[in-house]
């Protein structure tokens, strides 16, 4: 399993992150991200690395 880290210090809630992977990222209904799994299987390494790239505040990574 990969950790995948968020920080929200730096999180607008663009929404890039749950359009991408909405299993792990979804905007709330406060509009606010939640962070909806805290690991992804090793199978979606590149699925995690395509949000990492996307995310425009550089606010994911993986630990
Ligand atoms: S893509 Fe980045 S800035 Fe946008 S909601 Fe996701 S973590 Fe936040």
């Amino acid at each position: 399993m990969i950790e995948v880290k968020v920080d929200f210090a730096r999180c607008d809630a663009n929404g890039t992150c749950a359009a991408l992977m909405p299993d792990v990222f979804q905007i709330a209904a406060n509009g606010l991200l939640e962070q909806l799994a805290e690991t992804v299987p090793d199978d979606r390494d590149q699925d995690l690395d395509e949000v990492i790239l996307c995310c425009p505040m550089g606010a994911i990574s993986r630990a």
